[in-house]
């Protein structure tokens, strides 16, 4: 047993819909790429503990994270969760209603940068983010975020670290070359406090300063 399936099997609470997911997922022939469970419990209790009223994700695929960050909403908060495609968003859609938190949720489909755009010019606000699409993007849905963010809003981010590729500077391919870009920005923009956890494949955590 590793220590990844001591903390996992400890500490990870999943509910059915969320354990049926990744069986969803191959037989759609869809992507196995939602963040590992220790990651959506770490999500669920990151928003739970600030107090998150209006959650904002980028990338939904069948819905697993999203359904970790809805259970750690209010009654009357809100998720609206991002997603490019449309057979990724009917299967999220599905899963989140099974788990019945339809309520909480909205998914938009559409090419992210597209969508933050229109909501930052309905003047629409969020107090968490979730970004865990397109790599390429990273550093722009940051900067977006930061744009939409209420003072003390909380940025979290998967895969920062590649599956290790960003440690080999060797590696100049786009991905990783993306992925260093955005943790030198989350580490160093005076806007923000940031840690990287090494939990999963690497989730940041950033603080939007007052
Ligand atoms: N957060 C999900 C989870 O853990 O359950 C996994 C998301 S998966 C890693 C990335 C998703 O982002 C895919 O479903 C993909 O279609 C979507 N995506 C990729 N590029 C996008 C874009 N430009 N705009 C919106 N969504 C995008």
């Amino acid at each position: 047993m590793t220590a990844n399936d001591y903390i996992r099997s400890l500490f990870v609470k999943e509910d059915e819909v969320q354990k049926s997911i990744e069986q969803g997922l191959t037989e759609r022939n869809m992507p196995q790429i939602s963040v590992p469970p220790e990651v959506g419990q770490t999500l669920y209790l990151l928003a739970k503990i600030s107090g998150a009223k209006k959650i904002l994700e980028i990338g939904a695929l069948g819905g697993y994270s999203s359904i970790w960050l809805a259970k750690a909403l209010p009654l009357d908060g809100k998720l609206i969760s991002l997603e490019l495609k449309q057979e990724h968003a009917d299967f999220a859609i599905e899963n989140i209603q099974k788990a019945g938190l339809d309520q909480k949720v909205s998914l938009l489909v559409g090419d992210a940068s597209e969508i933050l755009d229109r909501l930052e010019k309905n003047g629409e606000k969020f107090d968490f983010f979730f970004i865990d699409a397109d790599k390429l993007n990273f550093v722009h849905y940051v900067e977006k975020a930061i744009q939409l963010s209420k003072p003390g809003a909380i940025i979290t981010l998967d895969n920062l670290l590649l599956g290790g590729r960003i440690l080999d500077e060797a590696d100049q391919n786009p991905a990783p070359t993306a992925v260093r870009q955005v943790n030198q920005m989350i580490a160093q923009d005076p806007r923000l406090e940031s840690m990287l956890l090494t939990i999963g494949d690497g989730l940041g955590i950033a603080r939007v300063k007052e």
